[in-house]
């Protein structure tokens, strides 16, 4: 008797288990209602739901006058596209080599004109420091921006929304940080955005250490050898299908023609001083 209430009691355990690992799969399907997506999720990005093996390397701070140059040289060789968000006051000393990244089809965003931290400035001086800086932009390439990202990803909800009202920037933060700007080395550069890159991935980095440039090399050959293919932020946007769970979807080559981005979640400006 004994045994068999033991029995019964090991079979409603089990069954309690499998109940606890089943999905709650309407709570992960918050698109279905209307299938609207609030306006908010399409000014911020830090990854982009994607079916395809698409990520965007990113390159802050810029440009430097001798490290961008030989970033590029080595994108080229590899016919790899990537995003620079430049900082307003390099550019104006540097518009060449912005020129060159733009024609060599890499993109171009707003990082500020001299890098504060926005959250803390008043509406005047953060209108100030991106407009210079579209400025600056539009002066070297021809072309104005589309998209910005805050230094150190800082800024308020206020700010946010202002900003992609007066500006039309879509706001871009990221989901993979090698903390390149403390300088840990290539290898640790290396190691830390080849761990965590996955598929939509926003990978930032620094175009003004010279251990990420040392890093690239390695680091953008095994990311090809693991089947992820580089495109620019506003490509990899482009290419943003709905947050459902997609089952070995994962690495199908043809991107959805659905242009819908993920709800996105800033990084905590207090716990990342990146960007
Ligand atoms: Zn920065």
């Amino acid at each position: 008797m004994l045994f068999l209430r033991l029995y019964f009691l090991c079979v409603a355990l089990v069954a309690t288990r499998t109940l606890e690992a089943d999905p709650e799969i309407p709570s992960q399907t918050p698109q279905k209602s209307g299938g609207k997506i609030p306006t908010e999720q399409n000014i911020t990005f830090s990854l982009v739901h994607t079916d395809g093996p698409y990520i965007a390397m990113t390159f802050d701070d810029g440009p430097s006058a001798t490290l961008t140059p030989k970033l590029l040289d080595l994108l080229a060789a590899r016919h790899i596209k990537v995003t620079f968000f430049v900082i307003g006051e390099n550019v104006s000393e540097h518009p060449e080599i912005v020129a060159r990244a733009a024609r060599e089809g890499h993109e171009i965003g707003n990082h500020s004109w001299s890098h504060p931290n926005f959250a803390k400035m008043s509406q005047e001086s953060v209108r100030s420091q991106l407009q210079r800086t579209d400025d600056a932009v539009k002066n070297a390439t021809g072309k104005r921006p589309t998209l910005m990202r805050p230094p150190y990803g800082s800024l308020t909800e206020r700010e946010k929304h202002w900003i992609h009202d007066e500006f039309g920037y879509q706001i871009i933060l990221w989901d993979v940080d090698p903390y390149d700007w403390k300088r840990p080395g290539p290898a640790v550069v290396r190691n830390r955005i080849l761990k965590e890159t996955r598929p939509g991935s926003i990978v930032l980095s620094h175009d003004i250490h010279p251990g990420t440039i040392e890093a690239m090399p390695s680091t953008l050959d095994a990311l090809e050898t693991k089947g992820f293919k580089f495109v620019t932020v506003t490509e990899l946007i482009g290419m943003a299908t709905p947050e459902t769970p997609r089952p070995s979807a994962k690495l199908k080559a043809s991107p959805s023609a659905s242009a819908t981005p993920s709800p996105s979640v800033a990084p905590s400006p207090a716990s990342s001083p990146s960007g």
